[in-house]
């Protein structure tokens, strides 16, 4: 087990807090969109609330260790002292004298963010020297950046030499539930896998089905697996290179005693356009000429139906292409069936929230994980930098 920010007394302890506000801006620098940052402020709170005094610590885009003004993160300073209603100091850079002086002055109850960690290219080489001086702004270490964890940075991994690093509240979260829950979870457990292409999550599937009892699999990623197992597929999206990995990931579903459900029929378009034309058919009768953008509605109470009586339940990715609203019942069917199981439920992938979001289901999903690539490689059971930097 992970220590997190609640097992440590933080009263008058300076806070070094890594999170991940890098927001995406417009052309004019200001925020599009702070989801982001509204995360963190529990653990914000968390620590004023206790006493202590935050500095915040992120990067923001890629400014290659150069000192460039549109990647500051002076807007994220505004908003966040919006959104807490109190004031954010902005720090001249995250080392350095004038920072270091900054921070001595600080106050329980005070905030001060620091500048973008990307201005130093010593923070991406995991720079020893440059996590020591990070380290020596607090004096205890928070880190609540999941969806950098995956990488070994110097305020993510080097710094707990120096620092002893816990986990933040989000963090927590993360590692409870993509962690724990899907290394010990409550049986039965499915997964859910879909997206465009089975190489982005091969790792994910082979690891997911050591674990499961249900394996179930749509999207463009589904095509490879219909074509292994000898269907025509028109002129679906499919990678021919990866029949022969498809064939093995079905050989172990067997092997491990996996159910492994993919569609029975597809809906399938003649252009890749929602206005297209489009017929929904049996895997034997897909049309030369079209191309499948959904699966079909057998499959669809068919996936819902073996959802019904789980316990755990981790969804990454759509059922087919749902940006397009004729393409999207099979992927809404999916969310319907996630949101309505009574099982813990873990969603990520960053289409698969934008569908829980368009329907509304966020409310019924037990954890809706941050990470992107984080949580991928999490779920490929790979040891993450940011979190064996973190204290047992
Ligand atoms: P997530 O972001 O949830 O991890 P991915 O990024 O892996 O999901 O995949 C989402 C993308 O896959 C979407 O843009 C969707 O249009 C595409 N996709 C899903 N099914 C198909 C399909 N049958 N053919 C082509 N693209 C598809
Ligand atoms: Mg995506």
């Amino acid at each position: 087990m992970k220590k997190t920010i609640r097992q440590l007394s933080v009263v008058n302890k300076k806070v070094f807090m890594r999170v991940d506000f890098n927001v995406p801006l417009d052309e004019q620098r200001h925020i599009i969109d702070d989801t982001r940052i509204q995360k963190t402020l529990p653990t914000i709170r968390y620590v004023l609330e206790q006493g202590g005094a935050v500095i915040l610590a992120s990067h923001l885009g890629r400014p290659k260790g150069k000192r460039l003004k549109e990647f500051s993160l002076q807007p994220v300073a505004e908003r966040l002292s919006e959104l807490l209603q109190q004031p954010v100091t902005m720090a001249p850079d995250c080392i350095g004298e004038a920072t270091k002086e900054l921070v001595s002055k600080m106050k329980p109850g005070d905030i001060v963010l620091l500048e973008n960690l990307r201005f130093h290219a010593e923070e991406e080489k995991n720079d020893p020297d440059f996590a020591k001086q990070l380290a020596a702004l607090g004096d205890i270490g928070v880190n609540d950046a999941f969806g950098c964890c995956h990488r070994a940075h110097a305020s993510v991994s080097g710094i707990a030499a120096f620092l002893p690093m816990v986990a933040g509240l989000l963090l927590a979260k993360e590692i409870q539930f993509l962690g724990e829950t899907v290394t010990n979870p409550e049986h039965p457990f499915a997964a859910i896998i879909g997206g465009a292409k089975i190489s982005d999550k091969i790792n994910v599937i082979d690891h997911l089905l050591d674990k499961v009892d249900v394996m179930i699999i749509g999207g463009g990623m589904a095509n490879t697996f219909l074509l292994a197992q000898g269907y025509a597929v028109g002129k679906s999206l499919v990678e021919m290179d990866k029949i022969e990995l498809a064939k093995k990931l079905l050989q172990k579903a067997k092997q491990k005693n996996v159910h492994f459900l993919l569609p029975v029929d597809v809906t399938v378009a003649f252009n890749f356009a929602n206005d297209s034309e489009y017929v929904v058919t049996n895997l034997n009768d897909i049309p030369q000429t079209g191309m499948i953008l959904d699966i079909g509605t057998r499959s669809q109470a068919i996936f819902a139906e073996a959802l019904k009586d789980m316990k755990t339940i981790i969804w990454n990715g759509p059922m087919g292409v749902f940006e397009m609203p004729h393409f999207a019942l099979g992927t809404q069917a999916v969310a319907k069936a996630v949101a309505d199981a009574s099982a813990v439920s873990i969603v990520g992938g960053g289409d698969s929230l934008a569908a829980i979001n368009q329907m509304g289901l966020a409310d019924a999903i037990t954890h809706i994980s941050t990470g992107g690539g984080a949580s991928l490689e999490y779920l490929e059971g790979k040891a993450l930098p940011g979190i064996i930097a973190l204290q047992d």
